[in-house]
């Protein structure tokens, strides 16, 4: 062993843990402070910790590089009243990033050799094409990103003592594994990492649930939805039955009050990303998602012009992250569509609130002229109690005169149902909603499972583009 290293670094001692819990107040100490600071306090706050991520931020080459196009340098930037002046990127950027140095790029102050000073995390993007995105995680980082978990968890009303299943994919991604740290460290809860259909088949999932009662469940809208349908026609169970008293989600588009009715339970709402963490939460009153300000600056903008929009306006979300060291984010473009709620929430949290995430800019389809989320695809199917809310949209353009159609592919929840009906009433709600035509086939239960993998995976595809 002679020539083992003289230095490992120990996570136990990389970190003051009790500054960063006065810094970023974990629960309960979330709620008796930082959640009613004023918003005078919190403006300086904010401005403290952005030139801290502005100073790191010029450090790091891709920012370096990024800003110098605009005719900037970090030292330009003297407060948040020049935060409008830095010019935003996109996930192409970071790929681009990637490609000139790869294979982690340097859009991140920190390569995997830094693990010889410090214990690091890799986790990477969900990844539908080519080789998923990579992040580091630098202590202070990876830590504090669990305290925004638990902060999550605890506005959703888990309390100490309670059992969470968690469904999400164990593996690269931070699915599963984000909540496993934020659960264990800071809000006493026990997490039950099943992961996805695919780590734990569904059936096995429900009866852990009945078996050693778990009362908390987190996942996607998809397979919570499916997982309520397994249970009733394979096993026999309705679980409204089960003593499942809340459920964390993602919800984005889909249709909250028909998966509580499923579960009966009430479901909230989040928003996070594996580059930013866990940004947005909603409380029990569930008036939209309390973004987490002491630690991140969400910016709506016109996905045309950049123009950042007042309250109530949907647009594009830029992230600047205030806790990063490792690899921040200085006005990320990330695509996603919301907007900001109006009006305060009776919980008291003085944090402002993003009503949900309306749709993928880049998910978006444009149908002969109109913008067209796939998420507002299902909303309607989800309303509509005789599907059982999975569906499949594809856009091909057909005909000599190469017309853009877009069909979408349907489940229907009894074999015995009127189709016809069905599919005329689907057909005629999609023009409402959608304001533009298109064309609803309908399936047996089960059938689109090979296009949207909603048994497997927790990344559930909605859309086939073919014109691409
Ligand atoms: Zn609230």
């Amino acid at each position: 062993m002679d020539d083992y290293p003289q230095h490992v670094p120990w996570y136990s001692r990389s970190l003051d843990f009790e500054q960063l819990a006065r810094d970023y107040p974990p629960p309960p100490d979330f709620f008796r402070e930082r959640a009613r600071i004023s918003r005078d306090e919190l403006r300086a706050l904010q401005e403290k910790r952005f030139l801290a991520t502005v100073k790191r931020g010029g450090e790091i080459p891709f920012f370096r590089r990024h800003w110098a196009k605009a005719g900037l340098e970090a030292g330009d930037i003297r407060g948040l009243d020049d935060l409008a002046k830095i010019p935003p990127y996109t996930v192409h950027d970071i790929r681009e990033s990637i490609e000139r140095n790869p294979p982690f790029g340097d859009f991140m102050g920190l390569t995997p050799e830094d693990g010889q000073r410090m214990p690091l995390v890799l986790q990477t993007s969900g990844g539908t094409t080519g080789l998923p995105r990579p992040m580091l995680y630098a202590p202070q980082d990876r830590e504090t990103m669990a305290i925004l978990g638990g902060r999550r968890f605890a506005l959703h009303g888990i309390r100490p003592g309670d059992l969470v299943l968690v469904t999400y994919a164990l593996g690269l991604s931070n699915g599963g594994m984000a909540p496993r740290e934020a659960l264990w460290r800071y809000t006493g809860a026990v997490p039950v990492m099943t992961g996805s259909g695919a780590t734990t088949p569904t059936r096995r999932q429900l009866e852990l649930i009945q078996a050693w009662k778990v009362n908390v469940i987190l996942g996607f809208p998809a397979y919570l939805r499916h997982m309520a349908l397994v249970a009733r026609d394979e096993m026999g169970i309705d679980v409204r039955t089960l003593g499942v008293r809340l459920i964390g989600t993602h919800l984005g588009m889909e249709d909250r009050e028909s998966l509580e009715a499923l579960w009966g339970a009430p479901c909230h709402d989040m928003y996070g990303t594996h580059e930013s963490g866990m940004m947005g939460a909603e409380c029990r009153h569930r008036t939209g998602m309390h973004v987490q300000e002491d630690a991140f600056i969400l910016e709506i903008a016109d996905p045309e012009t950049g123009a950042i929009l007042p309250d109530g306006e949907k647009g594009t979300t830029y992230i600047t992250t205030l806790y990063k060291w490792g690899a921040p984010q200085i006005r990320f473009n990330v695509n996603d569509i919301s907007a900001y709620a109006t009006g305060e929430c009776p919980c008291g949290c003085t944090f402002r609130r993003l009503r949900r995430i309306f749709g993928r800019n880049d998910n978006m389809v444009k149908l002969r002229g109109v913008n067209v989320f796939p998420e507002a695809v299902g909303a309607v199917v989800a309303e509509d109690a005789r599907t059982n809310g999975e569906y499949f949209c594809v856009v091909e353009r057909v005909g000599e005169a190469g017309t853009d159609e877009m069909t979408v592919m349907v489940e229907v929840r009894e074999a015995a149902a009127d189709r016809e009906a069905l599919r005329a009433d689907l057909e005629r709600r999609m023009k409402e909603v959608l304001g533009v035509r298109v064309t609803v086939s309908l399936h047996d239960k089960g059938a689109l499972d090979r296009h949207t993998g909603t048994s497997q995976t927790s990344k559930v595809k909605r859309l086939l583009d073919r014109r691409k």
